[in-house]
């Protein structure tokens, strides 16, 4: 794969691996909380663009590259799928990968998966992506057991957990009873 756009040493995603020299077994602590960039997650949930995402990585000098091994934690919204309800929740995901030098000789069969640094520079948002999607649940739910809405009326059950509608009362009766309470 050809990166036709160079990395920003600058941008928040962007981690510098020169202070560690290409020396395997050189290791760097890094702990930063950074925006979260745009479409962070699924449709139904994600990391609002722009919340604080904290970072908690090392990176490690190894023969072929740098390890990055650590934990993003971020906010989450989102809407329940069988409520609609709002989800307000957390999330922390593992980070592990292996970003090899791309200057060095590659094995021309090596598949294009692997991630390269670009001029020492780590880019993490792809990981950052992939890692928090994959621990999103594709059906979110407000609560682990959500009742849901009424199927009669669409009231939100979980708002309301005695609603029901056996109860209904014949339209002649309810005139009746309606004349009760004016007495
Ligand atoms: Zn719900
Ligand atoms: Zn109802």
């Amino acid at each position: 794969m050809i990166h036709l756009f160079k990395l920003d040493p600058r941008a928040p995603l962007v981690l510098d691996t020169r202070e560690l020299g290409r020396r395997p077994g050189s290791q760097h602590q890094v702990s930063r909380s950074v925006p979260a960039p745009a479409d962070l997650g699924i449709e139904v949930l994600r990391v609002p663009e722009g919340s604080p995402v904290e970072l908690d990585l090392r990176l490690e000098a190894v023969m072929e590259g740098v390890l990055v091994t650590g934990t993003a934690r971020a906010g989450l919204e989102g809407e329940c799928v069988r409520c609609l309800g709002t989800i307000d929740d957390e999330i922390e995901v593992d980070l592990q990968e292996l970003f090899v030098y791309d200057d060095l000789a590659t094995d021309p069969d090596e598949d294009d998966e692997t991630s390269k640094l670009q001029d020492d520079l780590v880019d993490l948002e792809p990981l950052l992506r992939d890692a928090v999607v994959l621990a999103l649940p594709f059906q979110p739910l407000c609560q682990p057991d959500c009742p849901g809405l009424c199927p009669e009326c669409g009231a939100r059950l979980a708002d309301d957990p005695d609603h029901g509608h056996q109860e209904q009362i014949d339209p002649r009766w309810a005139a009746l009873a309606q004349l009760d309470q004016t007495d």
